[in-house]
């Protein structure tokens, strides 16, 4: 299939433009070792692109969760903006005379193995995407669409890990056992160990996000 590099061009400037900090592709032929309702086909007939965009956290508050009281709705203040960032996505990629959806989280795509086939940096041992600029403080939303844009080349592996364990080691609950990344053993810790912001307000964890510092050293070698 013939993919078109200017029209990459063309989206990549606009996300830029719009404020997305990390912008990527993947091809949606990467997808096909997941499960059905994990592939992008799956939410959009004829798709040819996975489109990633990222936010970076820049200030924990924007990492932060809110329940409404009124009604148990949670929000995040990142989503929020990565969901605006995807509706104008979406409407300047159908401008272009192209389809595109944005993905939610479940069922939805694996937003950091999107990133990591999209070529825009590895998994880490912290089990997060680690990026060039802002190492795992990211958050990351993406869109589906049938417009054929030029891909990255998947990494599948984080050469940044191999000397380092500083996030595993940063790690309060001990969540790291045997260099895996242990659900079962994080969440609990999270939960009981949430930081009020205000009634309402929490922030999680986000010791192993912090620890992972490799984007300083690539900025300094750059
Ligand atoms: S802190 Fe070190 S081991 Fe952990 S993800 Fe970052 S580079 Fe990899
Ligand atoms: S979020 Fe906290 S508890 Fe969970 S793995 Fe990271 S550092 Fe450990």
């Amino acid at each position: 299939m013939e993919r078109d590099l200017k029209l990459t061009e063309k989206i990549r400037k606009y996300c830029l433009k719009i404020g997305a900090d990390v912008i990527g592709f993947a091809d949606v032929k990467h997808f096909n070792k997941f499960q059905k309702y994990n592939q992008p086909e799956n939410y959009l007939k004829n798709s040819k692109t996975v489109v990633i965009l990222g936010l970076h956290i820049f200030d924990l508050v924007l990492d932060a969760w809110n329940i409404n009281p009124d009604n148990g709705k949670n929000y995040q203040f990142a989503d929020v903006i990565l969901e605006n960032l995807g509706n104008l996505t979406k409407g300047f990629i159908r401008e272009l005379g192209y389809e595109s959806e944005i993905i939610s989280y479940t069922p939805g795509l694996f937003l950091k193995d999107t990133a990591a086939l999209a070529g825009i940096g590895p998994i880490g041992k912290n089990n997060l995407l680690i990026t060039e600029n802002f190492g795992s403080q990211v958050r990351l939303r993406a869109l589906v669409t049938t417009a054929p844009l030029k891909c990255g080349n998947p990494i599948l592996e984080s050469k940044y890990c191999k000397e380092c364990d500083l996030c595993v080691k940063a790690c309060p609950a001990g969540a790291f056992q045997n260099g895996k990344y242990n659900k079962d053993i994080c969440q609990p810790y999270q939960l009981l160990h949430l930081k009020k912001l205000s009634e309402n307000t929490s922030i999680w964890c986000n010791d192993c996000v912090e620890s992972c510092q490799i984007y300083k050293q690539l900025k300094i070698t750059c």
